[in-house]
């Protein structure tokens, strides 16, 4: 098996001072971390996290070598005050509020972000040394953000995963952070990012785009993924068969008598959404007051971060509004609601569950939620519960039979308490039975192996697509001397580098000297096949001296240098579609800021490389599929480029020219290459392919799909590619 390094800030083993010894850290990502099943998953995991400098480096030492569980772990030491104000100022004080939509708790500070890229630095060092070649680094959540960023600056071979377990928010807020540029440019190096929910996938997309800019070819879809994290199934459904929640549930059962319980289980957190949680059933007790005496809440409240003063202030208030509806709704033999602030065993937690005819979840925000998986695998299909769950949380989207609340609508919210209690017994059965089934088959080791293996699934090949070697080589062209070629090869994106206005293209000084040499040699015979108009290719190659066959338009006109002519190889009459498709061009240029038409006489080209992204690919999609109605019975077709949508006659094609080009000509070539990076250019390779007599060499510029069987990974790199051909003629 191979090794799979999982980094998190925190390490499943906590040093306890008082103690002077590690005991097992709290936390939805390390008990869902811990319950992987390696032989499942089918990695060796290994896991690194933070450990300040303040703890004995003994101690740290002794943590080395003692494995937790089957994992061994790999403590990274990080000076202590750097962490606390890296861990404090930025991560909960900036990211977790932004993150989870509570603008008005962030507080910026610079030393915040000068020791959040530090701690990153460090940490992405710890692994760069640690891991091996073939290793599978597991990054988890926004603590580290940059480390990928870091990881690969130095070793980009490595293969770097990143999950978020916290939300991804909207990029309307996304937008407001400072930082926002560095975090995504780090993301984008990763291999693959997950996140819980596709909400988070969509608002992170949409950030790329406004963010980095619109060229969405930057960002390929294999790069990310949405996989919903799960729990240790089997381990929750042993805690209900314990002896030891059983001891607790005889004891409640006690307490309860035949009251109905309504649970909550919180970290002390505002994304929590307590405050709102408690005004819910304060409404529930006002509008139904017969229910008295006949339901309670149970809510424990697990401290956390108890020295910070804006979750001492959340905790008061929590205590106020408990004691005020217990003050209010409560009576000598009944409490409206039992409060607890403190952690409670998995065997207490498991008798709860069971206990608990409805739990009740209602964050405000939440990447996941661990606790409502918990509660559903535990129930019993005997007396089974109801989940109220927030649809601001990640699990919303899994746990789909649960009642749906939107906490901010306390009414709606308290009628929903009365709904889930009166849920009838067989609707109950149903629906959790469902969800648990789901669940047990559907568990973290699951959630973790179809994660790690997205991460570690090779690019499909395309067709066999063969990468030029990096002295810029293909191995065919080792047997080119003496032999006559035949070169067709496209001018923008390959000769030439995209611009944001095609007038201003120029093929650069340094590509200009190579195709001088080019020109001058007698075994191949050259052609620049172009999507360009005639005036365009006229001033760039025949007003300076080279002698090379051109096509305009995709191959509609073609210029011989020999008779320094061009003539039309498609009907005169092939461009009656113009004048309406021109119409609605115009339209959509009217609405779309920074776009424009350029007409090439058989074809037509709507540019928006310039445009804002969002709206202008939004009014593409819409003006692509009414060009596609409009030209049902029209002798043209729409395409898509890159940033351009055109139209063109059915003859204007690259295939067409090509073809024309091999009947008509005497020179009769021992070998065919073609070169092209655009959609258009897939139509000489479809024809050279297919159905010329000379297997040809087609090569695509760019990683996207092709029928060419080799590539060039960019524009940049065609020099070198043609520098050898050069050299090999
Ligand atoms: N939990 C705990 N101590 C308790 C009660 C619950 O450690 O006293 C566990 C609970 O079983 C769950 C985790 O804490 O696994 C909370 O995860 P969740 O995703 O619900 O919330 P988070 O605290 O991660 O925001």
């Amino acid at each position: 098996m191979s090794r799979c390094l999982l980094v998190s800030n925190r390490l499943p083993l906590a040093y306890n001072e008082k103690a002077q010894d590690f005991s097992p850290s709290s936390g939805g990502l390390v008990s869902a971390i811990k319950g992987l099943d390696a032989k499942k998953v089918g990695y060796d995991f290994e896991w690194m996290g933070i450990m300040t400098d303040d703890v004995d480096s003994e101690k740290i030492n002794e943590l080395k070598k003692i494995p937790f569980g089957d994992l061994r772990c790999h403590p990274i030491v990080i000076p202590k005050e750097m962490y606390e104000i890296y861990y404090n100022s930025f991560c909960n004080n900036v990211i977790w509020p932004l993150f989870h939509y509570e603008r008005s708790m962030v507080q910026q500070c610079d030393k915040g972000w000068e020791c959040y890229q530090k701690v990153n630095e460090l940490v992405a060092d710890a692994i760069i040394q640690e891991a091996n070649e073939d290793d599978t680094i597991w990054i988890h959540d926004f603590h580290f953000f940059l480390v990928p960023g870091f990881i690969k600056l130095k070793r980009p071979d490595l293969k770097v995963g990143f999950f978020l377990h916290i939300p991804f928010p909207s990029s309307e807020i996304f937008r407001e952070l400072p930082q926002r540029k560095e975090i995504l440019l780090s993301l984008i190096q990763c291999d693959l990012v997950g996140f819980h929910d596709l909400s988070y996938l969509t608002h992170f997309k949409s950030s790329l785009s406004r963010v980095l800019g619109g060229n969405t070819n930057l960002f390929n879809d294999r790069k990310w993924g949405v996989y919903p994290i799960s729990i240790d199934s089997q381990h929750f459904v042993a805690l209900t068969h314990a002896t030891e929640t059983d001891v607790f549930i005889k004891r409640y059962a006690e307490q309860k008598k035949g009251k109905k319980w309504i649970l909550g289980v919180d970290r002390l957190d505002y994304i929590k959404g307590l405050i709102l949680k408690l005004k819910s059933f304060e409404e529930f007790l006002r509008r139904y007051p017969e229910q008295k005496e006949k339901v309670q809440m149970v809510q424990i409240v697990i401290p956390s971060r108890t020295d910070v003063p804006e979750y001492q202030d959340l905790k008061q208030k929590v205590e106020q509004l408990v004691s005020s509806i217990n003050g209010e709704f409560g009576t000598p033999t009944y409490m409206p609601i039992h409060y607890l602030f403190h952690s409670v065993s998995e065997f207490e937690l498991s008798a709860l569950y069971q206990l608990s005819e409805v739990m009740h979840i209602g964050s405000r925000r939440d990447g996941m939620n661990l606790v409502s998986l918990e509660y559903v695998v535990s129930q019993k299909e005997r007396h089974p519960g109801t989940l109220l769950l927030s649809e601001f949380t990640g699990a919303h989207s899994t746990l789909s039979y649960a009642v749906s609340i939107n906490l901010w609508n306390i009414e709606e919210t308290a009628e929903k308490i009365k709904v889930a209690l009166e849920q009838p017994e067989e609707q109950r059965r149903r629906e959790m039975m469902s969800m648990q089934d789901f669940l047990t088959r559907y568990t973290s080791s699951e959630w973790a192996r179809y994660y790690l293996r997205d991460l570690n699934r090779k690019a499909p090949p395309i067709q066999h697509v063969l990468s030029l070697t990096k002295d810029g080589t293909f191995p065919w062209m080792k047997d080119l001397k003496g032999k006559k070629i035949l070169f067709f090869c496209d001018m923008d994106g390959t000769l030439a580098p995209i611009s944001p206005y095609p007038s201003q293209v120029r093929i650069q000084q340094d590509t200009q000297e190579l195709l001088k040499e080019l020109s001058k040699t007698s075994t191949c015979q050259f052609v620049i096949v172009s999507g360009r108009d005639m005036d365009f290719l006229q001033h760039q190659f025949i007003d300076n001296n080279y002698k090379f066959p051109l096509a305009d338009c995709h191959g509609a006109y073609s210029y011989t240098p020999e008779t320094l002519e061009w003539s039309n190889l498609i009907p005169h009459d092939s461009t009656k579609w113009k004048e309406d498709i021109l119409d609605i061009l115009k339209l959509y240029t009217s609405r779309t800021p920074g776009s424009f038409i350029e007409d090439k006489g058989h074809a037509v080209t709507w540019h928006y490389r310039n445009s804002p992204p969002g709206f202008a690919d939004f009014l593409a999609n819409k003006l692509f599929i009414e060009l596609e109605e409009s030209l049902t019975s029209l002798p043209a077709q729409v395409s898509r480029g890159k940033k351009v949508i055109e139209v063109k006659s059915l003859h204007a094609s690259k295939g067409f020219f090509v073809q024309q080009w091999l009947e008509k000509q005497e020179y009769q070539p021992d070998v065919i290459i073609a070169l092209g990076d655009d959609t258009t250019d897939e139509d000489m390779f479809e024809y050279l392919q297919n159905k010329s007599e000379i297997a040809p060499f087609c090569i695509k510029v760019g990683d996207e799909k092709t029928q060419a069987k080799y590539f060039i990974k960019d524009q940049s790199t065609v020099k070198l590619f043609l520098e050898n051909f050069i050299h090999s003629v």
